[in-house]
């Protein structure tokens, strides 16, 4: 899978197809990996793939400072591949500025890892080249998150003490917004002062506003890459928010996202069937 990969990276950097390969290399030190940006061929002997690419690298195609770099290929694993079709879908980036190189985590690997979120759709649902076996995913009906087993068993009570305990730990540092590859509001509700929308200080209800804000954001939007949950110092489960929000949006309206570009988001789309037993 490597070599192929790097092959396909130094092919199209040598023709001037694309000027940057963003994919993952190693890092500096503990065997942390660490994102990389490839203008050179002779670079591409730094790419790598394996367990430990949980990052979502989509993050990075909407920095300027990659863009401005000019045509862009991306490693793209299935996390990766899902939030590529929301920014499509939502006109965030133009698909023709962009070559997609899906890879797959081969059977072995995959065998030794949790249903785990940046790896659960293992083959990317859209791609250029695919670098790795295609593997059929697992929608939610097949997939049991036990953490997400367990909140639901629990009553409201415990559910509001569970999130209240986790929610006030909050610092307000935004990390889990700066991680997320969906997260791309020019200017986010945290940020707007006229009126102030989101306390800036970290206090209960304020953090419990910022959190909330941000999961409602984020429905029938978020990719369950998981990348929240690793950015915060917090050690605060935001995944599982967003987990349980994807599911609800799942079962409402039959949508998983990220799976493709065309179809249209539930949240922007009215149906005449939607259920609307909530009202009144
Ligand atoms: S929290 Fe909401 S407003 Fe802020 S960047 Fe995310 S989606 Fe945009
Ligand atoms: S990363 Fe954690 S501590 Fe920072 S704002 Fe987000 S939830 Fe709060």
């Amino acid at each position: 899978l490597i070599e192929e990969l790097r092959r396909k990276a130094a092919e199209l950097l040598t023709s001037g197809d694309v000027k940057v390969v963003i994919g993952y290399g190693e890092g500096p030190s503990n065997g942390r990996i660490t994102p990389i940006f490839i203008t050179d061929p002779a670079n591409v002997d730094k790419l790598i793939f394996d367990t430990r690419c949980k990052n979502n690298l989509a993050f990075y195609l909407k920095k300027p400072d990659v863009t401005n770099l000019g045509k862009m290929a991306i490693v793209a694993k299935g996390a990766d591949a899902r939030a590529i079709n929301v920014l499509l879908l939502e006109n965030q980036l133009n698909r023709e500025n962009l070559v997609i190189l899906g890879v797959t985590l081969d059977d072995a690997e995959q065998a030794k890892l949790d249903p785990s979120e940046a790896f659960r759709f293992n083959t990317p649902p859209v791609y250029d080249f695919l670098f790795g076996k295609e593997i059929p995913n697992k929608g939610w009906e097949e997939t049991t998150f036990s953490l997400l087993d367990e909140l639901e068993k629990m009553t409201p009570e415990q559910r509001w003490e569970f999130w209240q305990g986790h929610l006030s730990r909050c610092i307000k540092c935004y990390a889990c917004r700066q991680a997320c590859p969906i997260c791309t509001c020019t200017r986010c509700i945290a940020d707007k002062n006229q009126p102030q929308w989101v306390p800036t200080s970290p206090h209960a209800m304020g953090d419990l506003h910022w959190n909330i804000t941000r999961a409602f954001h984020l429905a029938g939007r978020c990719i369950s890459c998981g990348e929240c949950a690793r950015a915060c110092p917090m050690d605060i489960p935001l995944n599982l928010l967003n987990l349980k929000i994807s599911k609800e949006v799942f079962e409402q309206f039959g949508f998983q996202t990220g799976m493709d570009a065309e179809a249209p988001p539930p949240m922007a789309t009215y149906k005449q069937e939607d259920d609307q037993s909530f009202i009144g």
